[in-house]
């Protein structure tokens, strides 16, 4: 449920308003907005009268929100949310990032390809230290290692580290390594264990779509993080399982504005786990810059053919400066202003 609140009501009264429903058993999340505040009631809220609602004086109109998800929904967040990712990169709003690097830390070799990247325009870094490979005889990622690498080539370059967390019992690391970007796994995308034990801390979240995922499944999912208290979610699109066996997944561009119309956190395009394939990873980068993605990420290796996961994804360096010059043309035409002239 979803109070709108007047124009004209002092601070005084909504702080009193808010404690009135606190009271009585709900969370509350206050919106501020240019034009407007609004107080999101979160619990059951059948039990709430509307009419005893729109009494209160200060309140302009009461609206139910069906949707089970409720902190992550725009109705009660009407505003984008920017989510400051460290070393000065914010990433939704009309701020548009993009991160790169290869699938996985593979030793020091990591720093050239972080160079390569920042040269070519990619704003942050990533790299998984802790790798969810199908096979258990797979290459697993450097762990603790790979994460030192990580934060020393961030630190160098002044990008924001971002890194896959697997296991809760290794988010106190993460922290202690100063990692600027939790990602969550496709895999992970319902282990609700994890979700909850990153929601617990303050550091952004990039929540990527698991493999089956629904859009609700994955608000829901970015639901449970935000409910412990972290509003610093980003969420990544990067292919779902469909019939399709010409590509490792399905992308599914369209969800970008169907979740920029259902939430206000920023969403992020992955066109290399999306398409599987080094070939088809810049097309399926420009369709989701056009579709008005807050951001890409990209997995970028000096020689795809010697990577020790994902090297058939891969853009080489020069792939990546390529795709990077038209990425910006594509962007500049998505947020043209037309004087005025838009539909
Ligand atoms: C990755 O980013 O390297 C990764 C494993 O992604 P996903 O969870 O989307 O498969
Ligand atoms: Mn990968």
């Amino acid at each position: 449920m979803i109070v709108i609140v007047k124009d004209n009501a002092s601070q005084d009264q909504l702080g009193h308003f808010v404690k009135w429903i606190e009271n009585r058993g709900f969370k509350t999340n206050v919106s501020k907005g240019e034009h407007e505040t609004i107080v999101g009631i979160i619990g059951d809220t059948t039990q709430i009268d509307p009419f005893l609602l729109e009494s209160v004086d200060i309140v302009d109109e009461v609206r139910r929100v069906s949707e089970p998800f409720k902190k992550a929904n725009r109705k009660f967040h009407p505003q984008d949310t920017v989510v400051d990712c460290g070393h000065g990169v914010s990433i939704g709003g009309g701020n548009f990032q993009v991160i790169a690097g290869p699938c996985s830390i593979e030793g020091p070799g990591f720093m050239d390809i972080a160079r390569t990247v920042k040269k070519a325009g990619a704003t942050m870094l990533r790299g998984g230290a802790f790798k969810p490979r199908t096979s258990p005889y797979s290459f697993q990622g450097m762990g603790a290692k790979g994460l030192d690498i990580l934060m020393e080539a961030s630190a160098e370059l002044n990008m924001p580290a971002v890194t896959e967390v697997m296991d809760p019992r290794d988010v106190q690391l993460f922290l202690d390594k100063g990692v600027n970007v939790m990602q969550i796994g496709a895999r992970n995308a319902q282990n609700f264990s994890l979700l909850k034990e990153v929601g617990k801390t303050k550091v952004p979240v990039l929540l990527k779509r698991g493999l089956s995922g629904t859009v609700d499944e994955l608000l829901m999912a970015a639901e449970y993080i935000m409910s412990e208290g972290n509003p610093n979610v980003i969420l990544c699109e990067r292919g779902i399982r469909t019939f399709e066996t010409r590509t490792r997944n399905t992308f599914d561009v369209n969800a970008i504005p169907v979740v920029h119309h259902l939430s206000h956190l920023p969403i992020i395009g992955d066109p290399s786990h999306a398409t599987g394939y080094t070939r088809y990873v810049r097309p399926a980068a420009y369709a989701a810059t056009a579709a008005g993605a807050d951001g890409l990420e990209i997995e970028v290796h000096d020689c795809p053919s010697k990577a020790l996961s994902d090297g058939a994804q891969a853009l080489t360096p020069a792939q990546f400066t390529d795709a990077m010059k038209r990425i910006r043309l594509i962007r500049e035409a998505v947020t043209a202003d037309l004087d005025g002239q838009e539909a």
